[in-house]
């Protein structure tokens, strides 16, 4: 592609994310589509002969947009509602051009260095002091990972030669609510579903610390090693704060590494009143947080705090002759933290983010957005018929539709039909989950395009459709 050519496209690109951006708005949030329908509208081979960027471009536009469920959207409400701000869409750009693999410091200095510079501002605007290192990986999930295989390198230094064969089995410890990417890590690090135990929550789904206690000196007393311990700071189905500095007391008695899961809930600890709710997370000896859940940066980018790195590079490192080099002693190697030797330059959009918003523009944005959720939860619990499922945390509101005289499987029915009416409008897109053994919907708040109206447009529209419901069955019950 001729620097012309590129340049009259890159033109043409920008111009459209800039119009989709700004009328996302009249779009459906989750497209018509239907399983299979790309599939079955795309060539089932690659051209033969190379095509022309324009046709390629008009394919993006009317094959690939209209399947997309559009994440940006201000009414998207489901999973964890995320945005790609204007500078995090720059930085991804520019990096996407640079094309550096940030596996070494010789491979990528500035890539390299900008990760220590982005990570220790982010370190300090979270709160979290100095022995902290942040590495960047794409998601949670690596991240969580990589902590885990840091604490089985602490509690078992004999696995690196021999793998844990015949070793005493070691066991995670972690809530009942906790992320299924924690029991993923604990099965991929050979400790079985054995390896894992789902501590009971209390009544707002926070870790029961009496319970960790006494199944961690059940278990020490059975010879099992204790592993890890990983509490939540933001559950996904109710946005739950697990007692963090409880549970650390409770990991220490034992000798377990202290793992927190913030992938959510973690950039909030900038805000000075929500930081009481954080306290304890400081002596954790690693910490997720996702930039790219509520922090305006495009997917992926998940920062891995970790107290001690020098853990981390056990269970990882291994530098062939091929990679070394004479500043790894001087500069980190980052392909040392985790399982990826190449390494995108994530740290350049988030870079972007964090000077351009600042910390004011960043703490602004996320009081607006759990001041929203507030509103929202205080007008489900006024409203007749409906209940909160869970306190209302952080931007989430966890609630249900309950009317007097339906019956609990009825009711469940009737949430996912609600839900489904909802999504299927393109007004809005909302997910559920289960709390306490029944359906719950959830509304996440955390999109940068978000204002009042969507919230409430998409509360209007749940209550009638919620009533239409209602009287369906009320005249099928009659008929009957
Ligand atoms: C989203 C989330 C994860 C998983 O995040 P990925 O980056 O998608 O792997 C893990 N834990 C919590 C608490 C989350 O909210």
């Amino acid at each position: 592609m001729s620097p012309d050519e590129l340049r009259r496209f890159a033109y043409e690109a920008a111009d459209w994310i800039a119009e989709y951006l700004s009328t996302l708005d009249e779009r459906p949030v989750f497209p018509e589509t239907r399983p299979g329908a790309l599939r079955d509208a795309l060539p089932a081979r690659a051209p033969e002969q190379g095509e022309d960027m324009d046709t390629i471009l008009r394919d993006f536009r009317e094959r690939i947009v209209p399947g997309i469920n559009h994440w940006n959207h201000p009414a998207f409400f489901g999973y964890f509602a995320i945005s790609a701000s204007g500078p995090g869409i720059l930085g991804e750009m520019l990096a996407a051009a640079l094309n550096v693999n940030a596996m070494v410091w010789r491979s990528s200095p500035a890539a390299t260095e900008l990760e220590d510079v982005t990570t220790a501002w982010l370190r300090d605007l979270l709160g979290l002091p100095e022995p902290f290192e942040g590495v960047i990986n794409d998601t949670a999930s690596s991240s969580t990972l990589y902590a885990l295989a840091a604490a089985r390198e602490v509690a078992y230094p004999e696995q690196r030669s021999r793998g844990l064969f015949g070793l005493p089995t070691g066991r995670v410890y972690a809530s009942e609510q906790a992320h299924s990417s924690v029991e993923k890590a604990v099965l991929t690090l050979g400790f079985g579903r054995e390896g894992y135990r789902a501590i009971p929550t209390d009544g707002a789904f926070r870790m029961d610390v009496g319970t960790l206690r006494r199944a961690m000196v059940e278990d020490a007393a059975a010879g099992v090693r204790p592993v890890a311990v990983v509490a939540t700071l933001g559950t996904t189905s109710a946005a739950a704060l697990d007692p963090v500095r409880e549970i650390g007391a409770v990991a220490r008695e034992h000798g377990a590494w202290l793992h927190v899961d913030a992938a959510y809930g973690g950039p909030v600890a900038i805000l000075p009143e929500m930081r009481p709710r954080f306290v304890g997370w400081e002596e954790a000896d690693s910490v997720v947080v996702n930039p790219h859940k509520w922090l305006f940066t495009p997917i992926d980018c998940s920062v891995l705090f970790c107290r001690r790195p020098e853990a981390l590079a056990r269970a990882f490192s291994i530098v062939p002759e091929y990679l070394s080099s004479v500043e790894q002693s001087e500069a980190r190697s980052l392909m040392d933290y985790g399982v990826s030797l190449g390494r995108r330059f994530r740290s350049l959009k988030l870079w972007f983010v964090l000077r351009y918003f600042g910390r004011e523009g960043i703490v602004a944005r996320l009081r607006e957005h759990m001041h929203l959720a507030r509103e929202l939860a205080d007008a489900v619990e006024a409203e007749e018929g409906w209940e909160l499922a869970a306190p209302q945390e952080l931007g989430l509101v966890t609630f249900r539709f309950a009317p007097a005289g339906v019956g609990a499987e009825e009711r469940d029915d009737l949430n996912r039909f609600v839900m489904d009416r909802v999504n299927a409008s393109g007004t809005a897109f909302l997910t559920h989950t289960e709390l306490d053994g029944r359906v719950a919907l959830r509304l996440s708040i955390g999109n940068l395009r978000t204002e009042a109206r969507h919230v409430e447009r998409t509360w209007s529209l749940l209550k009638s459709e919620a009533d239409a419901a209602r009287a369906g069955i009320a005249s099928a019950l009659d008929e009957a």
